[in-house]
């Protein structure tokens, strides 16, 4: 834990006690803050109570004792509405800031100069981060991972000269960081995303620009329209890519430099398929390169990188026949992604639909043999499907698992199970961790 001193002796109010709120109230009591928290749900209250900490209902507190609120990255800060909490601290004119800042604020205290890497984009933000934090332990660092991967920040150790923290940041945490100074800032791309929490798309790209802007050296994967404009304001950015030549980029599976010497093999690291994680590959390669881990560690430390559960994920291989999890493809785009990295699909899909459903995947039908339909979203998807791939209806995931294996395994050519579902997974599963798990026991079962 990192206990955060910079409100010792002063009253400050928290709200959200959500884990990383939880988490952020103890590490400000440890630091002597005199603390006030609330919640609106019940059982969150409950929670705080269980730890001791001051609830108090900051819906009828008086304001103008607190000198800050802090709040959880889940709480509306400015749209589609402010926080009633958030409104009641704009009126008693005190800051609103998040665990990221008061982290921010405690290295700037303890340990300005040490290594502290911060992930930002709208998508592969958790799989560099990861990347990143496998590359740095391969070196003999003392590497603390967290932010919004799922250890909250304050959760770790605290910052000093031997350590390097990898925080993976979204946009939401951001906006609560006004002093987020990263020595190395990671930004990997923008698109649209949490417009009803930004107002605008501009506000949103803003964010992710905020991070990089502020850092020593920046790194940005120059692959899209609006970070390829934030890079044109930050000459001395390191520019990666996995689409043209950079300073670091991929290309036919290997990382390269700008004057093409090879930095890099991806075609074995079994984590690392695909061009988008060529992207993610080629930022971590950027960032550790930034502070010193040699080439040949890195390139190594690709090789062993064991990749996150649920996101494109090989979890067994028999025969000829590879499983592959990727349960977090909840939407048609992050589905293309792993259907653009593998060949003979037997696909397992279906769930509980979002818009557009599966037509925008239409032109990877040719790759897919057969297609094995789950869930709610069944009738549409055999609408899309129909005349142009085989499929099969099946119901449940564990069904379909057993029909795609055999159909698989009677190919007698290597082939891809691949959970790919392209839906939320709400209809027959509590999230898409809980359905990545039920696939991976129904391959279990399969041996
Ligand atoms: P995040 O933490 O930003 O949600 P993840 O690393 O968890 O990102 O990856 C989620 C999904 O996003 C992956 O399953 C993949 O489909 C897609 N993805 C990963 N990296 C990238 C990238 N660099 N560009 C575009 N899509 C990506």
């Amino acid at each position: 834990m990192t206990p955060v001193h910079c409100f010792t002796n002063q009253r400050i109010a928290l709200f959200g006690l959500g884990g990383s709120g939880l988490v952020t109230a103890q590490a400000l009591r440890l630091g002597g803050a005199q603390l006030d928290v609330w919640d609106d749900s019940e059982g969150a209250r409950a929670k705080a109570a269980a730890l001791g900490l001051n609830l108090i209902d900051l819906n009828t507190a008086d304001w103008s004792h607190y000198r800050a609120l802090i709040l959880a990255p889940g709480v509306p800060l400015t749209h589609p509405a402010p926080h009633w909490s958030a409104a009641k601290a704009h009126a008693a004119g005190i800051e609103i800031i998040g665990d990221i800042e008061l982290f921010a604020r405690e290295r700037a205290r303890l340990a300005p100069k040490s290594h502290f890497i911060a992930i930002t984009g709208t998508n592969g933000k958790s799989t560099t981060t990861a990347l990143i934090a496998h590359i740095m332990r391969e070196a003999g660092f003392d590497a603390q991972m967290g932010g919004n991967i799922g250890v909250a920040v304050l959760a770790l150790e605290p910052p000093a000269a031997n350590r390097v923290h990898i925080i993976e940041c979204s946009s939401y945490q951001i906006d609560l960081a006004p002093t987020l100074r990263p020595s190395v800032g990671v930004l990997l791309n923008v698109t649209p995303d949490h417009i009803d929490r930004h107002g605008t798309f501009e506000n949103y790209a803003a964010l992710k620009q905020k991070l990089v802007a502020n850092s020593d050296i920046a790194v940005i994967a120059v692959d899209d329209n609006t970070t390829r404009a934030i890079a044109e304001t930050l000459p001395r950015a390191v520019r990666v890519s996995a689409k043209d030549k950079a300073d670091v980029y991929f290309s036919g599976g290997l990382i390269l430099n700008k004057s093409g010497a090879v930095l890099a093999d991806l075609t074995s690291a079994t984590a690392l398929r695909g061009q988008h994680n060529g992207q993610n590959a080629a930022a971590a390669f950027a960032a550790c390169a930034a502070i010193g881990v040699a080439g040949p560690t890195i390139a190594a430390a690709f090789l062993t990188f064991p990749g996150l559960a649920h996101r494109m994920q090989q979890i067994a291989k028999i025969g000829d026949v590879l499983f592959i999890n990727d349960s977090k493809a909840t939407n048609a785009d992050a589905a293309e992604k792993a259907l653009l990295s593998f060949e003979n699909i037997y696909w397992i899909l279906g769930g509980k639909a979002k818009d557009g459903g599966i037509e925008p995947l239409e032109r990877y039908f040719p790759k897919i043999i057969k297609a094995y339909l789950i869930g709610a979203a069944s009738d549409e998807f055999a609408q899309t499907l129909k005349d142009k791939v085989p499929f099969e209806r099946c119901g449940t995931l564990d069904v379909a698992t057993r029909c795609a294996a055999r159909d698989a395994a009677a190919a007698a050519k290597p082939a891809v199970v691949l959970l790919a579902p392209a839906c939320a997974s709400f209809d027959q599963f509590p999230n898409f961790e809980i359905r990545g798990d039920a696939f991976r026991a129904a391959v279990e079962n399969l041996k």
